[in-house]
Parts: C-alpha cells; sequence; structure tokens
C-alpha cells in the first residue's frame, strides 16, 4: 500500500492552454527537470505536445533522451546543463538546443558539430551567478560564436538568462544587463531569434519580461510561488493530488506515507490531511507512516489526500509552513510514490 500520486493531465492541459495564452505571442517552453516536477516526463510531456506545445526545456542531456523517447524527434528540447564534452556530443547527436554560457563549452560544442550547425543560445549572466558568460566575458563570447557560425559548426539561435523573480526591482536590474547583451551580440553580427529571459512568475505577471519565448515549470505544474498568489489567484490547478491509505486503526491512525516517500518530517504538527471524516491533523511522520489524530469508524484502507488541489493544503502551502518552496515538496516525491495519470490520461 505505497502512497500515490494522482496526475491531472486534463488540468495539466488546461494550465498549458491558460498560461500559452496569456504570453503570446511569445511561445512557451514548459521545463521538466526533476522528472517534470515530480509528474512523471512519461506521462507528462506527450499530453503537453498533442496540446500543441512546441518547446521543452529538459535541464540536461538525460532528461532531455527521457523527452526524446517520450514524443520523438518533432519538438524542440532544450539542454543548459552539459558538464562534459560527451554531454554536448549526446546533445548534438539527439539534435537539442544547448544553452551555452562559458567559453569552454563553446568550443566544445564547435568541436562536436557534425554536418548541420548546432543551434545555441549564448547564456548571459544577468546576476544570478549559476552560470553564464559575465558582462566583461561577452563582448569576445558574441565574436567568437560569429566566428564558429561562419564557419557553419553552430548557429546562434537564441540569448537567454535566468532571473531570481524575487524582487522586481533586481528583475528590472538583470533585465537591462539582458538588453545591453542583446545589443552586443547584434554588434557582432548575431541574429537571436529568440530571447528569453523568465520563468514562470515573471513571464506571467510581467509581460516586458517575456520576449520570444517563456521556460514555464511551476506554474504549469499549477505550482504557485511560495509567499505570493496562490494557484487559485493565477486560476491554475495543481495537478499532482498526493493519497495515502490507512494501514492501521488505534488511539491514533496510522497512515502509509512518510519521509521516505518524500514527505518532510518536519511537517509533523503543522498539517491536516483530508480524512472521510474532514481534516485530521498529522501528529508524527516516521520513515514510511504517520500517526494521524483518530476519527469515528476509520478504518484499514480508507483513502486520505495528503496534499493536492484544495486550497489551505496544495504543496505550496505545505512548503510555507516549514520555510521551502512548492517545487520542493513535489520534486522529493520518491519513487517509491506510484504515479497515476486521471482525467483522460
Ligand atoms: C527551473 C528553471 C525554469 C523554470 O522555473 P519555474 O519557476 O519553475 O517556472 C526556467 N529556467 C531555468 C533555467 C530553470 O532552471
Amino acid at each position: 500500500m505505497s502512497p500515490r500520486l494522482d496526475v491531472d493531465l486534463a488540468a495539466f492541459e488546461t494550465n498549458l492552454d491558460a498560461l500559452r495564452t496569456r504570453v503570446a505571442p511569445a511561445q512557451l517552453m514548459l521545463v521538466v527537470k526533476d522528472d517534470a516536477y515530480g509528474h512523471g516526463i512519461a506521462r507528462t510531456v506527450p499530453r503537453a505536445v498533442a496540446g500543441g506545445t512546441r518547446w521543452i526545456g529538459a535541464f540536461d542531456v538525460p532528461t532531455a533522451r527521457g523527452v526524446r523517447d517520450a514524443v520523438g524527434p518533432d519538438v524542440r528540447v532544450f539542454v543548459w546543463m552539459l558538464p562534459t564534452p560527451g554531454d554536448v556530443a549526446d546533445a548534438v547527436a539527439l539534435d537539442l538546443d544547448l544553452g551555452v554560457g562559458d567559453a569552454s563549452l563553446l568550443e566544445d560544442v564547435a568541436r562536436a558539430a557534425g554536418e548541420d550547425p548546432v543551434r545555441v543560445h549564448l547564456k548571459i549572466d544577468t546576476g544570478l551567478h549559476r552560470n553564464g558568460f559575465r558582462p566583461e566575458e561577452w563582448d569576445d563570447a558574441v565574436r567568437r560564436a560569429r566566428v564558429l557560425e561562419e564557419r557553419g559548426v553552430l548557429r546562434v539561435v537564441g540569448v537567454w538568462s535566468h532571473i531570481a523573480e524575487a524582487s522586481d526591482a533586481a528583475d528590472d536590474d538583470a533585465r537591462a544587463v539582458f538588453e545591453w547583451a542583446l545589443d552586443r551580440a547584434r554588434d557582432a553580427g548575431l541574429d537571436p531569434q529568440l530571447r528569453h529571459l523568465s520563468a514562470s512568475s515573471a513571464a506571467y505577471l510581467r509581460p516586458e519580461f517575456r520576449y520570444d519565448l517563456v521556460r514555464i515549470g511551476a506554474f504549469a505544474y499549477g505550482v504557485a510561488p511560495a509567499g505570493g498568489p496562490t494557484s487559485h489567484d493565477l486560476a491554475l490547478t495543481p495537478i499532482g493530488r498526493l493519497a495515502a491509505e490507512v494501514t492501521d486503526v488505534g488511539d491514533v491512525v496510522r497512515i502509509g506515507v512518510g519521509a521516505l516517500h518524500g514527505l518532510p518530517s518536519t511537517l509533523a504538527g503543522r498539517i491536516t490531511v483530508t480524512t472521510p471524516d474532514g481534516p485530521r491533523t498529522v501528529r508524527r511522520i516516521g520513515l514510511t507512516a504517520s500517526a494521524v489524530d483518530a476519527w469515528p469508524r476509520a478504518r484499514i484502507g480508507d483513502e486520505l489526500i495528503v496534499w493536492g488541489v484544495d486550497e489551505g493544503q496544495t504543496a505550496t502551502d505545505l512548503a510555507e509552513r516549514i520555510g521551502t518552496i512548492g517545487e520542493e515538496i513535489v520534486t522529493r516525491l520518491s519513487p517509491r510514490v506510484e504515479r497515476r495519470s486521471t482525467a483522460g490520461g
């Protein structure tokens, strides 16, 4: 009796439709790192593509391979974590779009190119310092990329960056750096058609951050930002719902979900679960089971909702109680949790 994550694919498609409409004419890239934020690439990506999504953000090559396995060659797949030349060679073989943010990687890409030019998106570091060419490196980077472009080994199809989305002022500063980098790229003779800067929050809330393409993860799965607007406010539906069963009934009721399934033990005493008799507080969270306040006529096999669609009990609501973010709650669900698609999946 393992816990189960129900993934509502109809809600997923509705979220994607709403987001696509909102960000148009920018295109939407669905980000699927951490196995589609815990919801499963194999079930979510085919649905997204069937609904019209043309870009998948895959983080690294193993994830991109999973995407290609799920939906084949007809979508653009963007990767930005390429730690070894082997990863670059694999990325070229899989016909991926490559995010490139340092000089040695740019040379690795040039060496790995086959007959067709590799599609490259140059990354400018606009202040997050995760990776990306720093502004003082940018002129050399765009000049070198232009040389390699003229040799026919690559094509700079995009310029991009990643921003914190924690304060509007910091994001505005980052955008100014981004604009500067675009000007310098054009001065170097590049013609990037795909400018992308924003993830979920900026894409949703700030039109001037959308450019040509937005990279959306959390909001597509209905995961709202901690401390910000709720999924209800955003008119998005959480697509995942974690359910568990009663395994023992006594002074307390034991349910079959615990820390090894990915439920943070620090949530004990801070959350309720939805039982057939209404909400009950979770008192202890063990490795594979947890103790919940009893209710009349509780029976082994009764199903409870741990987190899911309801206001007050979303993954983000749980996250806020322990000072983290909803993504952390959904992505830490372990493979021990059975996944099931609902609503047409
Ligand atoms: C994770 C990630 C995103 C998506 O972020 P969300 O806030 O989940 O939408 C976009 N771009 C990059 C580079 C990322 O790592």
